[in-house]
């Protein structure tokens, strides 16, 4: 059995990693275990997963993913405006503050307060990230064979759970 050193499709990769956008860390896993993911079946954002393809173990990279390969453009229409008298009373109303609401379907959905006026309050359901460049400092940590399982369904199993 060849040891993998090269991380391809179907390879499960351990990365150190650290994200900043606009100038700030927004994520980081120093304090913790390097990330696991299944290359190849878009466990984590497709810019950053593109750039991975072809990484050596210990190779450390930047990569810098557009908005569009990353948490995606802004949305224009994701944006409601509700009457403040509409406004459940054991939700601060104060800039940022973050609320699940659900939609249509009855799914979860995030929004947080954008915009405070006299009569409306405005909630933004893009994601916080959307609109951002991204941009990452990478290590490639371990490479290892997946289980066939992981294989079927597309992603990393550890030893804690199951799914
Ligand atoms: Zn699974």
């Amino acid at each position: 059995m060849s040891e993998l050193k090269i991380v391809a499709n179907d390879v499960v990769v351990a990365i150190d990693y650290m994200l900043m956008v606009d100038g700030e860390i927004i994520d980081s896993s120093a304090e913790r275990e390097p990330l696991e993911f299944l290359q190849g079946h878009g466990n984590i954002i497709s810019g950053l997963e593109q750039e991975m393809l072809g990484m050596e173990i210990g190779e450390s990279k930047e990569v810098v993913v557009a908005a569009i390969d990353g948490y995606g453009e802004i949305d224009p229409e994701a944006y409601i405006d509700v009457p403040r008298g509409e406004f459940p009373e054991h939700i601060p109303v104060e800039l940022g503050v973050e609320l699940q609401v659900q939609n249509e379907k009855g799914e979860p959905a995030y929004a947080r307060i954008d915009k405070i006026e006299s009569e409306e309050v405005q909630l933004n359901f893009n994601h916080p990230l959307a609109g951002k460049e991204l941009h990452f400092s990478v290590q490639v940590i371990a490479l290892r064979k997946p289980s066939d399982e992981e294989v079927e369904h597309g992603h990393v199993h550890d030893h804690n759970h199951e799914h």
